[in-house]
């Protein structure tokens, strides 16, 4: 089968990340209750900045949220591996803009992500990833971003949500942990 994966929130846990990160450039000790409670995608509210300070802060940050330490979801690279050596497609689609593209594509193999270099994108706008997920024909795709999810719920493949507090409202299929992933294809 054909899996597409967004990366950031569905198989690695950036905002939460970046919400430690934060903490510590703001010297600042906002506790994980409230990022748990955050109904936004964005994380600059639980710190008490506005939108764009927030904007700011996220543009400055990038460098070191993206290419740090930023932990796997559990099970999330061992059940990708496991799979791709089942002889499934495993297919990478992430918004991260272009110029940050090829240093992603080798973290996540650096990470253990099994990655094939013609099965990796990135760089295109939220609403663009609905024209390469059909050209590339997937079976399944997983997302964790409600704007790209809404785009898709009406397509052939099967679109999972990987479960988060900013998108509870969506009714759609969801994912919890990747150690479920095997029992969803095996249907
Ligand atoms: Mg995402």
């Amino acid at each position: 089968m054909k899996l597409g994966f967004d990366i950031d929130d569905t198989l690695i846990n950036l905002r939460e990340h970046a919400f430690h990160l934060y903490n510590r450039k703001l010297n600042q000790n906002v506790g994980l209750d409230v990022f748990h409670g955050l109904k936004t995608l964005e994380i600059h509210e639980a710190f008490g900045l506005t939108k764009e300070e927030g904007g700011r802060m996220w543009r400055d940050s990038m460098e070191e949220v993206y290419f740090t330490d930023c932990p796997p979801f559990p099970y999330a690279v061992e059940v990708l591996r496991e799979l791709e050596e089942q002889g499934h497609e495993i297919y990478y689609i992430t918004a991260r803009p272009k110029e940050h593209g090829e240093r992603t594509k080798q973290w996540m193999k650096d990470n253990g992500f099994p990655v094939r270099d013609d099965r990796f994108y990135y760089g295109m706008k939220d609403e663009e990833k609905l024209q390469i997920i059909g050209q590339l024909g997937l079976d399944y795709y997983f997302d964790d971003k409600p704007r790209v999810l809404e785009t898709l719920m009406d397509q052939q493949l099967k679109v999972y949500a990987k479960s988060n507090s900013y998108n509870q409202h969506l009714h759609i299929p969801r994912i919890t942990c990747w150690s479920e992933l095997k029992g969803i294809l095996e249907g």
